[in-house]
């Protein structure tokens, strides 16, 4: 056997600095939150190679007294906590007592620091060990020079990625630590060029202006929720302004920029079928609660949080997210280049910083959910009645004229999709509906008057001229109905002519049994039937005929691996998925009638605007813009 030894400091810190600074945007990170945590304002960092070469970072902050200027580079040596009790009350970034050694370790590193009283002190350490120690004069804050990182460990070295990558997570890191404090004047500048500046005044908007640019700003909402236990605040982008990863999401907890797949996932459902199918937001959202409530400490670099309550904070950010929305028109322009874009007067010109961020006010009022078309309203005796002659025909008809492009044979075999006495159910009124009667409607009021290449509807009213994509009107008719459908699983089941059978490994079919009733809830019934299998022998109506089976499976999945039964997203993706099958294509000739009950029915919808996929259903021309097109007016761009 070999001697157990205990390794030296240096050592110690080396393979600490593995976790703590795995790169230069590393190194970055814990410097900044040093100064943040310092009381900074103003945070200036120079990098030189993608820091790889140097960085920088200057800070007006509250400085190290002499006499603790060796100890910050202690190991486990820290100013931000005392006791046990402040571990589970950290209001700090850092708190672990472990960036500095660690990066003094794995680099050459020069602190310069005062704290505006006495003499301030200069150290200089390479590879970890103290080479000088003098007092120096200097204004109050503190600066640190980090050069040739990972001269002395040259297997770091090859994790490294080049240095346009290093470069690009050192500006993400920035941008992150910036969003979290808007009330800090940040400087980011490499080989000389400024990447970077905020104005540091505490608005967190001109913080993302300057980050994500002023025109992508202008297009974000303002979003504020709380309950007892958590305050939201920041800015969502409307749907039309997305990326195409994640990585747009920002989220900030008690000032910390953390990473949480589940708060990431609320705030996608929170946008719902707004957003096309892989796009995702730009959202900074600022979360604040006790300290007590989340646990920083289970990861070295911190990003990684444990939160108390996580459940609670789902709903609450994306039922935030939903009213922001709801409270948005969002019917693009044709004359904005990108879609959706909100109505800007023509005036309105997108200038550098300096600029106004009042939201555009909304053309048409909040969109609250209306009688359905097929519905009238007697206010004499104050019930409900039907318009059409046949319920049949509220739901089925398809907007076109014989012959369908569904086939008799698709209908039949998909039995779910006939109208059953239940339809009235669906559309039938809920409560305030009196006030919804007379309110003002969000969807305008529209008169239809031609048909174009089987595909668009043409209609106007006294703002323009507006076209109707006649497919995706109708996806999102038929998407709401199935969403309001597919939650009604209790009630009418259909026989299976042959049983399905399942088979689940031990374990599973015990995590199953024990939940049944959570499986039931969602219209799966299940029995026992010996050799770890289970037996499906009806299912509700609504299930798609002939992807029983895998509708089941699917779900009983998704409990397996949630330990839930995701009612709600499963809703939504089947929704969306027969929506689709059953809509009018393009390339349909719809006569007046059919024209105008399609335009009736999208005028019921919860967001008429947007097809489940995400795609506008209608775009408008403003009588301006038309004036403008023709020359009637200058354009004053
Ligand atoms: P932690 O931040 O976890 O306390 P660090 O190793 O990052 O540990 O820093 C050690 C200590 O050095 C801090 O607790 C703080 O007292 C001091 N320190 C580091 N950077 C600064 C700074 N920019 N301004 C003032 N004090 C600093
Ligand atoms: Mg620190």
């Amino acid at each position: 056997m070999t001697k157990i030894e205990e390794l030296s400091q240096t050592l110690a810190n080396q393979i600490a600095a593995g976790e703590v600074v795995e790169r230069p945007a590393s190194v970055v990170k814990e410097l900044v939150e040093n100064a943040i945590d310092a009381n900074s304002t103003q945070i200036d960092i120079y990098l030189e190679e993608s820091g790889l070469k140097k960085i920088q970072v200057v800070d007006n902050g509250d400085g190290i007294e002499a006499e603790d200027v060796l100890n910050a580079f202690k190991r486990h040596a820290t100013s931000k906590i005392h006791s046990r009790d402040d571990l589970f009350r950290i209001r700090s970034l850092g708190f672990r007592g472990e960036a500095l050694p660690s990066i003094a370790s794995v680099s050459e590193v020069t602190l310069e620091t005062s704290t505006g009283e006495g003499d301030g002190s200069y150290l200089f350490l390479s590879g970890g060990a103290v080479k000088e120690n003098k007092p120096h004069s200097l204004r109050k804050g503190t600066s640190i020079t980090v050069e040739n990182l990972f001269f002395n460990t040259p297997a770091r070295l090859k994790y490294v990625k080049t240095l346009q990558t290093e470069l690009a997570n050192i500006g993400d890191i920035v941008n992150r630590l910036a969003m979290s404090h808007p009330n800090v004047a940040f400087r980011l500048m490499h080989d000389g060029n400024r990447m970077l500046v905020t104005a540091g005044n505490g608005d967190l908007k001109q913080t993302i202006a300057g980050i994500y640019g002023v025109a992508t700003a202008k297009k974000m909402l303002p979003i504020k929720s709380e309950d007892l236990d958590f305050r939201l605040s920041g800015y969502i982008s409307l749907p039309e302004v997305t990326r195409a990863s994640r990585n747009y999401l920002s989220l900030i907890i008690n000032g910390r920029y953390i990473k949480n797949y589940v708060l990431n996932k609320a705030i996608i459902e929170g946008y719902g079928s707004k957003l096309m199918v892989g796009r995702f937001p730009l959202v900074v959202l600022q979360i604040d609660m006790d300290p007590l409530l989340v646990d920083v400490n289970v990861h070295p670099t911190k990003q990684e949080v444990r939160l108390s309550k996580e459940k609670d904070l789902v709903v609450l950010i994306r039922e935030a997210i939903k009213d922001v929305l709801s409270d948005q028109v969002l019917i693009p322009n044709a004359s904005d280049s990108a879609p959706y874009r909100k109505r800007m007067a023509p005036e309105e010109k997108v200038e550098q910083l300096n600029f106004d961020f009042s939201t555009p006010k909304p053309t048409f009022q909040k969109n609250e959910r209306t009688i359905p078309s097929d519905l009238a309203y007697d206010k004499e005796s104050g019930d409900f009645y039907l318009k059409h002659s046949s319920i049949e025909e509220i739901k089925e008809t398809n907007y076109e004229s014989k012959p369908t492009v569904v086939p008799e044979v698709e209908i039949r075999e998909t039995p779910s999709f006939q109208v059953e006495e239940t339809t009235i159910e669906v559309v039938e009124p809920k409560d305030n509906m009196e006030d919804s009667v007379t309110q003002t409607e969000a969807f305008p009021d529209l008169e239809y008057f031609g048909q174009m290449h089987g595909t668009y509807l043409f209609a106007q009213n006294k703002e323009g001229l507006f076209i109707i994509d006649q497919h995706a009107a109708q996806e999102r008719i038929k998407y709401e109905y199935f969403r309001e459908k597919i939650g009604d699983v209790s009630t009418n089941l259909q026989e299976l002519l042959v049983p399905i059978v399942l088979e689940y490994s031990a374990d599973d079919l015990l995590r199953i049994k024990e939940n049944q009733h959570v499986l039931e809830e969602v219209g799966i019934y299940l029995e026992d039937f010996g050799n770890n299998s289970l037996i499906v022998r009806a299912h509700p109506t609504w299930y798609i005929s002939g992807q029983e089976e895998s509708i089941i499976r699917e779900m009983i999945d998704i409990f397996l691996e949630t330990g839930k039964a995701d009612v709600a997203k499963f809703r939504e993706d089947t929704a969306i998925m027969m929506s689709c099958k059953r809509s009018i294509k393009a390339n349909h000739y719809l006569d007046e009638k059919q024209a105008r009950a399609l335009l009736e029915d999208l005028k019921t919808c919860e967001n008429p605007f947007n097809c489940p996929h995400g795609r506008p259903v209608l775009i408008r021309f403003t009588n301006n813009d038309m004036e403008k097109m023709f020359k009637r007016i200058q354009d004053p761009h």
